[in-house]
């Protein structure tokens, strides 16, 4: 069963570990860097992984000091037992326990947003279409004129 009220507590243990010990978020924002301390992001919970993941050193600081836990979905809070996959966070490859069914729901949002970047047909025509009563516009004048 999901457990934000666990979860939410695994990551403020996560995050003070790693203020105490002098690790700093960073991060860019278009007009300048910025260092803060960690903290959850309660908005989107599953997001404080990504924010830890960025930098490798952080990750394995925790997972060397057995913080990582091993068991528990990192994106909703649930025990994993032996039903256990993976999210593979983009920027290192480290591989994040995640359960069944926020593996689905993560699949089923993969799709949706590739079926967004496809290109619509129907938008290419109009394009072409557009494209072609231009050219005529520019074309027809002067071989009037010829
Ligand atoms: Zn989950």
């Amino acid at each position: 069963m999901p457990n934000i009220k666990r979860l939410t507590e695994y990551y403020e243990l996560l995050c003070d570990e790693l203020n105490k010990n002098g690790y700093k978020l960073r991060g860019r924002t278009a007009e300048r860097s910025f260092e803060s301390d960690f903290k959850p992001d309660y908005d989107n919970l599953d997001l404080t992984i990504m924010y830890i993941t960025d930098d490798y050193k952080t990750y394995d600081y925790l997972n060397n000091r057995g913080l990582i836990n091993h068991d528990l979905c990192h994106f909703c809070g649930d025990f994993l037992g032996s039903d256990k996959l993976y999210f593979t966070e983009p920027t290192h490859n480290i591989k994040i326990e995640i359960c069944r069914s926020c593996n689905t729901k993560g699949k089923i949002q993969q799709t949706i947003y590739k079926d967004m970047l496809k290109p619509k047909s129907g938008c290419l025509f109009l394009v072409l279409v557009l494209l072609i009563i231009f050219l005529c516009i520019l074309i027809i004048p002067k071989t009037l004129y010829d």
